[in-house]
């Protein structure tokens, strides 16, 4: 059985921007430390999304500053 936890785990920054790129969220701009996106978690089309998501490579976690809190990668596919 694939343990989730363990992917994501496992998952690399690029892994990450990959992933977001090929569900909406390529209009990224990659600091140091996070990548900030718009925030596709809670709007359906990027464009109407600000760019308050951030992804922190180093805890591998996605804080939505809007509403949606923070969660890794499973949560928002
Ligand atoms: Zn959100």
């Amino acid at each position: 059985m694939i343990d989730v936890n363990e992917v994501v785990k496992n998952l690399t920054t690029d892994d990450i921007k990959e992933i977001m790129t090929s569900i909406g969220g390529e209009n990224y701009i990659e600091h140091k430390n996070e990548i900030i996106f718009p925030t596709i978690c809670h709007n359906h089309y990027a464009e109407d999304g600000s760019h308050k998501l951030y992804y922190y490579k180093n805890s591998k976690l996605f804080v939505c500053y809007t509403c949606c809190g923070t969660f890794n990668i499973a949560k928002l596919l």
